[in-house]
């Protein structure tokens, strides 16, 4: 059976004084958790703060980005080894605001996802459709499309290691959440897709939903047989909020 995960997907939010508070309170709460992994991922400057509050307990952290390349001229970036120098744990990759605000296509986001794996870290991939995609009945084909440059580039072995997160466009911050019965039917979709290369990598791959979970949607999300967890925003910034998503994660 895969194990739940919930990672917390911070944005450009935070500050050292919050942050403290959060990260403290998310660790106390996870202390006796069992049976559900939690990460959280934090902006680049916080990953320092995470990793001394957060070793040594349950919670990992990760980033939120990173680099397709191992080092050079290439001013602001950040490379997998240097998030690995932090022990980092995971990065997400292709987040729907990094693909339409910084027009990060799914090649380059399949090349950030194996410079990270490289490193030793594991992905996040994120992928979804937007609403005038779904309501032109392209929900499919736009998340084969994202899935697939990864397996063209990396193979399907790349999904060995990874997990992947299910976000539709329009339900992140807005409130809208897909339905139990919506995830769960795009969720079957790419594990059958990975299936159809790998059913053994296809059973093992964590594939989360995003997309305004809360505490009081989590449950239902997380009863669904394809959803693995969480991808969580908003409520990741609260602690009791996502304190009770972790836990309806365990099993
Ligand atoms: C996200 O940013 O990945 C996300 C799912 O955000 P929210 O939970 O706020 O919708």
């Amino acid at each position: 059976m895969r194990r739940k995960l919930v990672a917390g997907n911070w944005k450009m939010h935070g500050t050292l004084a919050q942050n403290a508070v959060l990260l403290d309170a998310v660790r106390d709460g996870m202390s006796q958790a069992t049976g559900v992994d939690c990460a959280v991922c934090v902006p680049f400057p916080y990953l320092a703060q995470a990793q001394q509050k957060l070793s040594g307990s349950s919670v990992k952290w990760g980033a939120q980005n990173v680099h397709q390349l191992g080092k050079g001229a290439y001013t602001g970036e950040v490379s997998a080894a240097m998030l690995r120098d932090f022990e980092c744990s995971y990065v997400i990759v292709g987040h729907s605001e990094r693909r339409a605000c910084y027009g990060e296509s799914s090649h380059l986001v399949a090349e950030k996802f194996l410079a990270a794996q490289q490193a030793g870290l594991t992905p996040v991939l994120c992928m979804g459709e937007t609403l005038q995609q779904r309501e032109s009945g392209i929900t499919e084909t736009v998340v084969a499309g994202q899935l697939d440059a990864l397996i063209q580039l990396g193979g399907v072995q790349a999904l060995r290691n990874a997990v992947v997160a299910y976000e539709p466009v329009w339900a992140i911050g807005t409130g809208k959440t897909a339905t139990s019965e919506q995830a769960q039917a795009v969720h079957a979709f790419i594990r059958q897709r990975i299936a159809a290369e790998d059913s053994q990598i296809a059973a093992a791959l964590c594939i989360l939903y995003g997309g305004s979970v809360k505490a009081n949607n989590a449950a239902e999300l997380f009863a669904m047989p394809d959803i693995d967890g969480g991808l969580i925003g908003g409520a990741s910034l609260v602690a009791d909020e996502f304190l009770a998503i972790c836990r309806a994660g365990q099993v």
